[in-house]
């Protein structure tokens, strides 16, 4: 397989690196200036068979049509929004995608954000660092136990964030396309709803036509003053210009966010808020987490050039 093109579209892991390197030909793309990148492809287009894309990166059409001989995407991420999956059933090349590795770390780190928004822990950590502790006492927060939770998108990982906020005494209630017939939770067949029923709005849905500005002016209105919307899944599924004014009005409590709708461009309103807090899209980047997407990666890749049935096939 040493004579294979692998074109990788991002560092990723070191591991994942070696890895390729030791078992295909490895192609750096992110390596490559802008400026050259089409030449690039041109000049390597004979041999690249396989792209590994992630969910910030993934494989436009125009990617796809200037490498003739791809056979197959493997997409190191559970979302595929960034991957052109109708070019890639047209031109019949295979998809495979990391889908069971990444719910728990990224549960986690949704209820990370909602009680470090809640209990202000970004604001009082610059409290404690700026030496004023000994003049007056922090400001009281909110809490988080208890708080009635509502999530878009009961898949993998809206499933593993309920369980979570179960333990912490949280109502569950939930918004996706279809109910699921065997869970207890409350279900709202509209979004607007779920915000207006519970205090805690938590987005772990995928990116999609319908899914794109899901989370608009009305449904922030809904959530309120006193509501927190939480953000793991893609920027675009809310309407962040809309978010950003809601804030700034006080039509909205608070936001913790993993995504934002234009990454890596950071609204600058959002940088002097207290009530929100930010992460670099950093939902599975855990060493552990990171090692089971690679590997993941390497078994589909490794199974498609052996004529074998992918492990996680998405077409
Ligand atoms: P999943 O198991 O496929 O679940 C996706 C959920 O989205 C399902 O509940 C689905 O509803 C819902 N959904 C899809 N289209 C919808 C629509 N039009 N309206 C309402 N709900 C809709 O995916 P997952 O593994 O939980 O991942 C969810 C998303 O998280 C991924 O797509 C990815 O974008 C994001 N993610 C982010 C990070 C990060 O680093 N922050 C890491 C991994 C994943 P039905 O069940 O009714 O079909």
């Amino acid at each position: 397989m040493e004579s294979i093109g692998v074109l990788l579209m991002r560092p990723l892991s070191t591991y994942l690196q070696e890895e390729l390197s030791r078992c295909f030909t490895l192609f750096k793309f992110w390596q490559v200036p802008s400026s050259s990148k089409a030449s690039f492809l041109k000049q390597h287009s004979e041999s690249i068979k396989a792209v590994v894309a992630n969910g910030v990166i993934g494989a436009d059409a125009v990617l796809i049509d200037s490498l003739p001989n791809l056979e197959i995407i493997a997409s190191h991420s559970s979302g595929l929004d960034k991957i052109d999956l109708v070019k890639c059933k047209e031109r019949g090349i295979r998809v495979s995608y990391a889908p069971n590795t990444s719910a728990s770390e990224v549960a986690d780190l949704a209820m990370l954000l909602a009680m470090a928004t809640l209990r202000r822990i970004c604001e009082a950590d610059r409290f404690v660092r700026s030496g004023v502790l000994k003049k007056c006492d922090f400001k009281l927060t909110m809490k988080f136990s208890g708080k009635s939770v509502g999530i878009v998108g009961l898949g993998r990982i809206g499933s593993a964030i309920a369980k979570r906020a179960e333990a912490f005494g949280c109502p569950i209630s939930y918004h996706s396309r279809s109910q699921k017939p065997d869970s207890r939770y409350k279900y709202y067949p509209q979004v607007i709803d779920l915000a207006s029923n519970c205090q805690i709005l938590i987005i772990a849905c995928a990116l999609a036509v319908e899914t794109h500005h899901i989370i608009n002016r009305e449904v922030i209105n809904a959530l309120g003053p006193t509501g927190v919307l939480i953000n793991i899944a893609r920027g675009p599924i809310i309407d962040e210009a809309e978010l950003v004014s809601a804030l700034l009005e006080g039509r909205l409590g608070g936001a913790g966010l993993d995504v934002l709708e234009n990454e890596p461009e950071v609204p600058k309103q959002l940088i002097g808020l207290d009530n929100v807090v930010l992460s670099p899209h950093v939902g599975t980047c855990t060493v552990e987490t990171r090692k089971a997407m690679a590997d993941v990666v390497l078994a589909n890749l490794e199974a498609h050039f052996l004529k074998k049935p992918l492990l996680t096939p998405v077409m």
